[in-house]
């Protein structure tokens, strides 16, 4: 007899979205435990998209914006999103109400500190997984949403460090999102910062490069301190918290186990040209929670149509191949293309009216040459 139906691996944003489902859910039937490596949480990031509709996380939403900005040089293309504000939510916010939410429920379980090393074995029917902590699990399902031990190859790394900082004097606009601020000095991709000001004194900045290597905090810092330093000024600034990433951009498929179904950044979770992931994730949660509570197993993120599949990695290919020119394409885009419609195409709801806006906005020389390469297979893929 299995001990639960479900076994999440990992409980980060993909697997408490699911768990906080089945937890929730009214006469919940899905028994279901969290195995999470971590034994707290900390605010270690924050999660920013479009509401393009209402979501059940409303209430934690800590800013929102209804104007997005990108600016090269003296060139400023500015998006009014009033209809689909830019919201941001901080994950602690989001992790303590998922442990709540969990934790209120007997169908339930989240278990902190309790790392999973390796790859779960078939015992009958279902699964065996043993974890760091020694407990032997037996489960009918896993949802594994653990990132691969190895990372993929990909066509670009998304490497960004960033600060909540606090200066002593009015330096922010809260009123515009600036998503993509270029730095034209940079010889090893796009680098861009990327600053959401809560207040007129408090920002999250964030130092951002699109590369063919990921890059460590180490490598990152020197340069995020000039922009913090461009941004604030010398002195009078405070660090309230730090984040860090390296999300990858068009990567090839990770390693995945028969049977298991897999769910993380690396298995569908992201959008490959922007690494956006948070409202993918949800609407993946949506369906992956509803199939079980009808007794189905557990769903797969859906795969992208292969339309946009094929202008993520055209547009991939251009930047990797020709990063020098990545600021004045972006900047075009967002002056060029509609906003609401290049909204909706950032946020995986943009139908073919918005894809072909946002074409038109862009130089067709570079990305009909990257279209030609994409159709004879030409790699494009490399290291961490
Ligand atoms: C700093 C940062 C900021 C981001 N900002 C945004 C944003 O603004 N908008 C957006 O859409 N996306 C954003 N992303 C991208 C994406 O939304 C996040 O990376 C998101 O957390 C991915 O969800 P996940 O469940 O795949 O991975 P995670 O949330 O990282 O969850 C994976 C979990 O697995 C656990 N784990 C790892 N190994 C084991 C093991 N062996 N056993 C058990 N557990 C294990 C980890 O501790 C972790 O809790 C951001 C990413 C980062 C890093």
């Amino acid at each position: 007899v299995p001990d639960v139906d479900l076994l999440v691996l990992g409980g980060g944003l993909a697997g408490l979205s699911l768990a906080e489902r089945l937890a929730a859910a009214p006469g919940a039937r899905v028994s279901a435990a969290v195995l999470e490596a971590r034994s707290v949480y900390a605010d270690d990031r924050t999660w920013c998209f479009w509401r393009l509709a209402p979501h059940r996380y409303e209430a934690l939403s800590a800013s929102s914006w209804s104007r997005v900005m990108v600016r090269d040089g003296a060139r400023e293309a500015v998006v009014d999103c009033a209809a689909t504000p830019y919201q941001m939510i901080p994950s602690i916010a989001f992790y303590q109400r998922a442990e709540q939410v969990i934790r209120a429920s007997a169908q339930a379980t989240l278990k902190l500190g309790s790392g999973v090393p390796g790859a779960p074995q078939r015992d009958g029917d279902g699964w065996r997984v043993e974890a760091e902590d020694g407990q032997v699990w037996r489960a009918r399902y896993v949802v594994d949403t653990r990132p691969p031990s190895t990372k993929p190859e990909s066509i670009l790394w998304q490497s960004f460090i960033g600060d909540v900082v606090v200066a002593d004097r009015d330096v922010f606009d809260p009123g515009v999102a600036v998503l993509m601020d270029f730095d034209d000095q940079c010889v090893d991709g796009v680098q861009f910062a990327y600053v959401l000001p809560t207040t007129p004194r408090e920002a999250l900045v964030e130092t951002t490069v699109f590369g063919v290597r990921g890059l460590s905090p180490r490598q990152l810092r020197e340069r995020h301190d000039d922009v913090l330093r461009a941004r604030v000024g010398e002195g009078g600034v405070s660090v309230r918290r730090s984040e860090h990433g390296v999300l990858p951009m068009g990567h090839a498929p990770a390693p995945a186990r028969a049977g298991v179904v897999h769910a993380s950044l690396f298995h569908g979770g992201a959008r490959a040209s922007t690494g956006y992931a948070f409202t993918r994730v949800q609407a993946w949660a949506d369906e992956c929670a509803a199939a079980l509570l009808r007794g189905a197993p557990p769903t797969a993120p859906r795969p992208d149509p292969w339309p946009r599949r094929a202008m993520d990695e055209i547009f991939l290919r251009v930047l990797r191949a020709r990063p020098e020119r990545g600021a004045a394409m972006l900047t075009r885009m967002f002056a060029r293309a509609d906003g609401a419609g290049l909204v909706r195409f950032l946020s995986d709801a943009g139908g073919i009216v918005d894809s072909l806006s946002v074409m038109r906005s862009l130089p067709p020389g570079p990305f009909l040459r990257a279209a030609w390469q994409m159709m004879k297979g030409v790699p494009c893929r490399g290291g961490a």
